[in-house]
């Protein structure tokens, strides 16, 4: 563990990347530090966003949202503007933690948290500390990935970013070179050819904004998560869903499922079944019944794939009927 550390204060955010670029994988930005302070092998030199001039603001303009990346999740809650033009982010925020996690974590810190995985998280030698194998392959994996599993069967556990990715959110980088501008699936690594990466950030590379189409009484969401515990917990299964009613068809479908898999899993045949047909209630139970179509549960988690059947459903009902206008 490294102990003690330092905080820089770089002139402005072009500084900060410059310097986390020379630093490598010394240095690192802090958010609220719920993640980066909890790790083993952590960054010696740390760079607070709040250093690093305005990242933490929700503007609503033309249709778009945008909100800073040092956002707390707490903001996100009681923002009128997420309630009323992005409500699915607003449902997940409030199924994060606790308030006092939520008034720490930042939107940003979010998206680039490691995963839960016990193994992992207690020490134990596996593929994301840099060692062969993986001991939830045959241990105990209650909580791990049901769909695109090996070599790591760890599962993505941002309830903001499955929403995120929901929405088409894009986001700004600031790097040593200027702004670029992602999606969030180019955010993620492939745990195929590097499974002991989550986010494909370099150091130097800070997000600074989120931002999002805003949602209306045509395109609508919804986020719905399980947890073992109602109080708070990290999802054992979640699922986002946005879609579009285009002239009585349903368009832009995207369903996003949580905890699940090492990223946020795609159930494509329930998104071509639905997509371009007319609106009709009677086709959400198909569409559901596919989503867990390629489910590869392992000893002990089984009880995912019922559940994330009855997630989706619950979930595109629950959509379906926050449209201004449907036929039934
Ligand atoms: C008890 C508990 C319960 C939780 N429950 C949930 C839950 O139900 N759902 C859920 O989704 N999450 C949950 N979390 C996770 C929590 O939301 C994250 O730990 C938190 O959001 C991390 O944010 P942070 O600002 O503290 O990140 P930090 O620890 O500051 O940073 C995390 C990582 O992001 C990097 N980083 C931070 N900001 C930037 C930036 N702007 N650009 C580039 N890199 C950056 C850091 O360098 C670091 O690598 C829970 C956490 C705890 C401790
Ligand atoms: S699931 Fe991933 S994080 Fe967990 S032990 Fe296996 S390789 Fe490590």
């Amino acid at each position: 563990m490294t102990w003690p550390i330092t905080l820089e204060r770089p002139k402005d955010l072009a500084a900060a990347t410059r310097r986390l670029a020379a630093l490598g994988g010394k240095g690192a930005v802090l958010g609220g530090g719920l993640e980066l302070l909890d790790m083993r092998n952590r960054p010696e030199i740390l760079i607070p966003t709040r250093f690093l001039g305005p990242m933490s603001y929700i503007e609503v303009r033309s249709a778009e949202v945008r909100i800073g990346a040092a956002t707390t999740l707490g903001e996100l809650v009681d923002s009128s503007s997420i309630r009323h033009y992005a409500w699915p982010l607003w449902e997940a925020a409030r199924l994060v933690g606790s308030p006092q996690i939520r008034a720490q974590a930042t939107l940003a810190g979010n998206l680039l948290q490691r995963p839960r995985c016990w193994y992992f998280r207690n020490g134990f030698p596996c593929l994301k500390n840099g060692v062969e194998g993986c001991p939830a392959e045959t241990g105990d994996n209650r909580h791990h990935a049901i769909f695109d599993g090996g070599p790591t069967y760890s599962v993505y556990h941002s309830d903001i970013g499955l929403v995120l990715h929901a929405l088409q959110a894009t986001l700004a980088i600031a790097t040593p070179e200027g702004d670029k501008v992602i999606s969030m699936f180019d955010l993620y690594a492939d745990p195929k050819k590097d499974p002991a990466r989550e986010h494909v950030l370099k150091p130097g590379e800070i997000i600074r904004e989120i931002r999002f189409r805003q949602l209306d009484n045509r395109w609508v969401g919804t986020f719905l998560k399980v947890r073992d515990r109602r109080g708070f917990d990290f999802a054992l299964a979640s699922v986002a869903v946005t879609y579009n009613n285009y002239y009585g068809k349903f368009s832009s479908v995207r369903i996003l499922l949580g905890a699940v898999a090492p990223r946020a899993y795609v159930p494509q045949k329930s998104i071509d079944f639905l997509q371009n047909r007319k609106l009709n209630r009677s086709l959400l139970a198909p569409a559901a019944d596919l989503s867990i179509e390629g489910a590869q549960p392992l000893a002990h988690n089984a009880y995912k794939v019922h559940l994330v059947r009855n997630l989706v459903m619950r979930a595109l009902e629950k959509t379906y009927d926050r449209l201004s206008w449907k036929p039934d």
